[in-house]
Order: structure tokens, then C-alpha cells, then sequence
């Protein structure tokens, strides 16, 4: 494996190997950009099957998470860190806070939070060895679990699509297929529900399904069908790449919008959604609900202020849409244009030396 080539070819800041040889912790640690803020992204734990699958997956997710904060409009940059193995027989305390002395070394360069693998509770560990771990839990003083406001913030997005497409915000009798039941979709189909939507929902996970369906009065769907049901809105709230060439024939929606990191499985999947004339807002800025409320952590947390600032998708998710239109490119380039554009303004603001010891 050539690390270096890896690192080079996305333009990446820094990369960390970290390792704990009496826990047998293993982890990357990729800085994309600072050039906003800095780096924040949460810490993923998976068996990854080798190193150099870890490291193209920390490098990519990194590089995610500089857009998402980007065209969020927060002084962040964007990193994340992957911990390789498996997180129901390797987790341990001194794993974690053997990565937590890791991640401090950076000083705050690199900022974690929770992702696939890890809880709130693990950030609590690994906030006993540097303050740069956010979304601890709500006893411990953080914010807790970040998907009802990430739900929240697909719900805005929604309802600004509903406005693009209807001329009316209100979703009342929009119809909605929601792809996983679990944290966000949940919490989205609650939203939902009480917005008078209609709503039908699929998981992989029977008894979520089950849940969804005695909670909320909703009706499901088999999974491999969902996509293909006939409605205003597909809302991916699974896993990623579910939006490839297989599926998007088949979809009947008029947009979509859903919380899945990675919802294209290409680039060219957001022509073809385009050519099918399906409207689709991007992922990482209707999602990015959960990444600003732990980022709300960082000035001493309000709920009212971070959901106020979770409003702000409504009109970023128009301003992504309508330079879409105006412009003949996809939803994706536009918010990607957006999130380059903020990155090369408000960034380059940091030649402008404040002091001698200026360290912003
Ligand atoms: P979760 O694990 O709680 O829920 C995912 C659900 O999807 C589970 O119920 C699972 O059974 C189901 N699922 C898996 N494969 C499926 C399939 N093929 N078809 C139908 N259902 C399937 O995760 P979550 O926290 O709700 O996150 C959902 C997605 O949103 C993930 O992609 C995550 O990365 C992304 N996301 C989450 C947040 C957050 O605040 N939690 C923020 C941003 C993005």
C-alpha cells in the first residue's frame, strides 16, 4: 500500500496511525481541510479487512465532511478517524482512552464525535483524556443523541422542496417512502405524521418495522420494494449507495430526500436521477442536522440555538436547488460549487494576519 499516494490524490492535510499495542487499538486519523475550522468528523469502529480498506475509507469520509460543513456554513473543517475492529468484542475502556490521548495530541486540529460503532457514551470515555470529543451524553453535560435533530433537519429540507416543486410548504397528504426505521428515520416518520403526511416505511429489520408501524400507524413495504414506491418523496434514511443504476429506474417519486451519508453510488447516479426529472437535494446538506448540534457543543450548548441553525437547511437546500436550475447543473454540483466557494472566501480570510501569534 502506498500511503502517501492515497493521501495526495484528495489533497488531504494530515494523516494519523495511532496504536495501543496493550488494547490492541488500531486507528487512522484523516484531516482533510482546516481551512474553515477545525477538522471535525465522528470515529467510526468496523472490521475493516485491511488496513488500506480503513485508510481509503477515513480519507473519503474525511473529505465528506469538509463539504457537509461547508455547505452547512460552519467555521469547520472537515476529518474524521476510523478505529479497525469490531466494536462488540474490542471495545474496551482503555482502547478508547488510549485513543483519546491520540486524538488530543492534535490539539484540536481533529475533532471526534460518535459514527458506526461508537455511542455517546464511548465519547464520554474519550472525553476523560481531551476535551476534543463532542456529543457526549446529555448526563455528562453534552447534546446527547444527534438524530431527532437530524430528522428535524431533513423535515425542513422537505418542506423546502415541497415549495420548489408545489409552491407550498405545507406537507399535509405528501406522500413519503422512508427506506430504515432506525434513529433518524424514526424520528423522521414521527415529524411526518404529525404534518398529516402519508407515509409508508421499509427496514431491513423486521422488528423495526413493527415499531414504526404500532408507534405511528404508518404502512410498510418489503424492503427490496421501497424505492419503487409510488409517492412525492423517497427519504433513504438506510445505509449509503442505494441510489444506483438498478434502482433509480425504478423510482416513482417526484424528489428526494433522506438522511443516508453517500446516497449516490456515482457521480453519474445524479445525472440519471436529474434525466428521470427527480428532484434531489444532497445528502450531506440535508443531513447535516446531527454535525450542527454537536458543533453547538463547542460554544456551550443550546438546543434552542442548534435547532435554530438546523432551520438554516430550509434555506440552503433552496439555494442549492435553484442554482441547480438556473445554472443546468445537478443538485450535487451546485451544493459542491456552494461549499467550494465558502472554503475559498471565508478560508482565505486566514492570510490575513491578525497578531504575531495569530494561530487562526
Ligand atoms: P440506524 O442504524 O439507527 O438506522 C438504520 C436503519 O436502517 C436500521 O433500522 C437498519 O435495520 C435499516 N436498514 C439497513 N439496511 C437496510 C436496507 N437495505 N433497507 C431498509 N432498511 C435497512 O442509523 P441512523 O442513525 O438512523 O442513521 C441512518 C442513516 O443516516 C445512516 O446512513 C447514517 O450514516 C445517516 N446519518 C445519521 C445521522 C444521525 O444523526 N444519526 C446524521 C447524519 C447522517
Amino acid at each position: 500500500m502506498v500511503v502517501f499516494d492515497e493521501v495526495a490524490r484528495e489533497g488531504h492535510e494530515q494523516t494519523l496511525y495511532g496504536y495501543d499495542k496493550v488494547s490492541g487499538l488500531k486507528t487512522i486519523i484523516a484531516i482533510h481541510s482546516t481551512a474553515l475550522g477545525p477538522a471535525l468528523g465522528g470515529t467510526r469502529f468496523f472490521p475493516y479487512e485491511s488496513e488500506a480498506e480503513a485508510l481509503e475509507d477515513v480519507l473519503r469520509l474525511s473529505k465528506g465532511m469538509t463539504y457537509k460543513a461547508a455547505a452547512a456554513g460552519l467555521d469547520l473543517g472537515g476529518g474524521k478517524a476510523v478505529i479497525i475492529g469490531d466494536p462488540r468484542t474490542d471495545k474496551s475502556e482503555r482502547l478508547l482512552r488510549a485513543y483519546g490521548r491520540i486524538v488530543d495530541s492534535l490539539q484540536g486540529r481533529y475533532i471526534t464525535a460518535e459514527d458506526m460503532g461508537t455511542t455517546t457514551t464511548d465519547m464520554d470515555v474519550i472525553r476523560r483524556e481531551t476535551r476534543w470529543a463532542l456529543g457526549n451524553s446529555v448526563a455528562e453535560g453534552g447534546s446527547g443523541d444527534p438524530s431527532p435533530i437530524t430528522a428535524r433537519g431533513l423535515f425542513i429540507a422537505a418542506r423546502a422542496v415541497a415549495e420548489l416543486l408545489w409552491g407550498d410548504t405545507d406537507l399535509a397528504g405528501r406522500r413519503f417512502a422512508v427506506q430504515g426505521v432506525g434513529k433518524v428515520g424514526s424520528a423522521f416518520v414521527q415529524l411526518l405524521v404529525e404534518a398529516r403526511a402519508e407515509v409508508i416505511v421499509s427496514d431491513a429489520d423486521e422488528s423495526a418495522i413493527t415499531s414504526a408501524v404500532e408507534t405511528y400507524g404508518v404502512k410498510s413495504v418489503a424492503a427490496e420494494d421501497i424505492h419503487a414506491v409510488d409517492c412525492d418523496f423517497f427519504s433513504p434514511c438506510a445505509r449509503g449507495a442505494g441510489l444506483n443504476e438498478l434502482t433509480i429506474p425504478e423510482l416513482s417519486c417526484r424528489a428526494i430526500v433522506g438522511s443516508a451519508n453517500n446516497q449516490l453510488a456515482t457521480d453519474e447516479d445524479a445525472e440519471r436521477i436529474a434525466q428521470r426529472g427527480i428532484l434531489y437535494a444532497p445528502d450531506f446538506v440535508v443531513n447535516a442536522g446531527g454535525l450542527i448540534n454537536v458543533y453547538d457543543e463547542l460554544l456551550g450548548y443550546s438546543k434552542m440555538r442548534a435547532m435554530h441553525r438546523v432551520d438554516g437547511i430550509f434555506a440552503a437546500t433552496k439555494t442549492i436547488l435553484e442554482m441547480s436550475n438556473r445554472e443546468g447543473i445537478t443538485p450535487n454540483q451546485a451544493a459542491m460549487r456552494v461549499a467550494d466557494n465558502r472554503i475559498k472566501d471565508i478560508g482565505d480570510l486566514r492570510r490575513f494576519r491578525r497578531s504575531g501569534d495569530d494561530r487562526n
